[in-house]
């Protein structure tokens, strides 16, 4: 290490993705400094729903422990319900998929990267029962509970240093490169560390995006209000449930034996004042939910602050380009939080930076540095992409009013229920394990047409000038909720 830096890496932030880049950088021989400004269990209503890839992602970095004795809970696909009609779309089968861990250098030891039974069995995961499953799992669980494991398996590291702190600043040299952090403790006493590099994981409202995105700011297009309830009774259990309606979707999961999550998107730019957000749930959500699980929402909207509410946000990635500074994470990447992909991308995220810069011997090497991170940005686009733009399509859609949007909704509705590779495919693409543009897109304009084809079905043969006007507009709409997210993804 440079004799004029404290340390190899600084870390901001030891949410999900800090903690996950922290130990992979550690075990890789680095040594690093992890910054969080508050290590006391997180309790929010984000980042509760893993998809088997992010599974894979921990298994690769030896992490997967993260995920035992917090009651975490399997989960199997998905309900989707549309008004009265359901459609299951189960995770796919281990042998269809064939997936191959490749562990990342320096990280996978002493079976790390291996599942363990929960201390409890009987109520929580339990090896044999996941091994015998012939379909892959994703996993829910409670987002604090989860965070502690990571921070626990981080800080074991003896690499690791852990610092409680807020980071003001970022420390730059006379070249503009960054070169450290300044660091406020809790007696509001400031002190300066440096470092090789310093990774952002400072997460939603990251304070040092502005540094890499300068004037450009994440778009907020809904909220998720958010509540739990208590031992609810779900339609099917295991499954996260996707509900559609004349309303905005509502998403709920069961994230231990005995709490379920609500989220239920609102449509708004800005934070919903109270009382409009209680009288949509108690007049649009409540009767649109499944009658055996109404009683456990009754129960919950009678509490005094019932929900919490976040905004979700969308951001493209952009190259790392400041030296000495590299991005991860929300801080560099955000998504419609719909289809559960965060973490996923996040974790996937941690473990391709720490392979790209597992050989780089040097990190003050700019040249070097900033060859990797562009490889980074690059490599990372597969799976991103997908996720991402999934999780804005499928939000247009099933948030739509329009007829356009509902010609649309239909169409991808009636498309899940064909069953084979109109199932397979997109639930491999919303979990992560089939990372290709081209497919998303094959598949996204098959539902769009498939839309077409219903709606021209539906009107007849006195409809079909109508027809043809509603399916120009449905084709259109279809183009602007997709093509320019794919671009911006792929292209930027
Ligand atoms: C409503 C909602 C629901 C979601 N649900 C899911 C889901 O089910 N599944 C899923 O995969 N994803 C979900 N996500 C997304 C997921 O939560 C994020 O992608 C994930 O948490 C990102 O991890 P991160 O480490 O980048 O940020 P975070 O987990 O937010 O961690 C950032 C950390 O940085 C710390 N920090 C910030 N600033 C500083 C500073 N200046 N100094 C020191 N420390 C600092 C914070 O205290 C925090 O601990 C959801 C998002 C939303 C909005």
């Amino acid at each position: 290490m440079s004799p004029e830096r404290d340390y190899n890496i600084i870390v901001i932030g030891a949410g999900v993705v800090g903690p996950c880049i922290a130990t992979a950088l550690a075990r890789q021989g680095r040594k690093v400094l992890i910054v969080e400004r508050d290590w006391s269990e997180p309790n929010r209503i984000v980042g509760e729903l893993m998809q088997p890839s992010g599974l894979k992602a921990l298994r690769e970095l030896g992490m997967i422990e993260a995920i035992n004795d917090i009651d975490a809970f399997y989960t199997a696909g998905y309900l989707v319900k549309n008004y009265n009609e359901d459609v299951l779309i189960p995770y796919s089968y281990k042998q269809d998929l064939k997936l191959v861990e490749e562990p990342v250098p320096g990280c996978v030891k002493d079976g790390n990267d291996k599942l363990k039974d929960d201390k409890d069995t009987e109520a929580g995961i339990s090896v044999k029962d996941w091994e015998s499953d012939e379909r892959i799992r994703g996993v829910a669980f409670h987002h604090g509970r989860f965070v502690m494991n990571l921070r626990k398996i981080a800080t074991q590291e003896p690499n690791i240093t852990k610092l409680q702190g807020n980071v003001t600043s970022l420390l730059k040299n006379d070249l503009d490169a960054c070169i450290g952090v300044e660091v406020e403790d809790d007696s509001k006493n400031r002190k300066n560390y440096t470092a090789e590099l310093v990774i952002c994981t400072d997460g939603i409202y990251s304070k040092f995006r502005k540094e890499l995105f300068l004037s450009k700011k994440p778009q907020v297009g809904s909220y998720f209000v958010g509540l739990e309830l208590q031992n609810a009774i779900v339609p099917k259990l295991h499954y996260g449930h996707v509900i559609m309606g004349d309303h905005a979707p509502i998403l709920m999961y069961q994230i231990s034996q005995t709490k379920t999550r609500v989220l239920c998107a609102y449509r708004s730019e800005k934070l919903p004042p109270k009382n409009d957000v209680l009288k949509y749930l108690n007049e649009v959500v409540l009767p649109s939910f499944p009658a055996e699980t109404q009683p456990s929402l009754i129960e919950a909207l009678s509490k005094d602050d019932c929900y919490r509410a976040m905004p979700n946000q969308y951001l493209t990635a952009k190259t790392n380009t400041i030296p000495g500074l590299a991005f991860i994470g929300d801080a560099l990447n955000m998504r419609h939080p719909l289809t559960g992909g965060g973490m996923t991308v996040g974790i996937n995220d941690a473990a391709l930076l720490a392979r790209v810069l597992y050989d780089v011997r040097d990190l003050l090497d700019d040249a070097t540095v900033s060859e990797k991170l562009a490889e980074f940005h690059y490599e990372r686009k597969k799976l991103s992409s997908v996720i991402n733009v999934l999780s804005i399509a499928l939000f247009s859609l099933f948030d739509g009013d329009s007829k356009a949007l509902l010609i649309l909704r239909r169409g991808c509705f009636a498309y899940f229920k064909r069953g084979g590779k109109c199932v397979t495919d997109p639930v491999d693409l919303l979990s992560g394990l089939l990372p290709s543009p081209m497919i998303l897109f094959h598949h996204f304009f098959s539902v769009a047409f498939y839309g077409l084809w219903l709606n021209y079905i539906d009107r007849g043969l006195i409809g079909f000038p109508l027809a043809i006007w509603e399916n120009l507009c449905a084709l259109y709409t279809a183009i602007i909720v997709f093509t320019p997210y794919l671009w911006d993804e792929l292209v930027v």
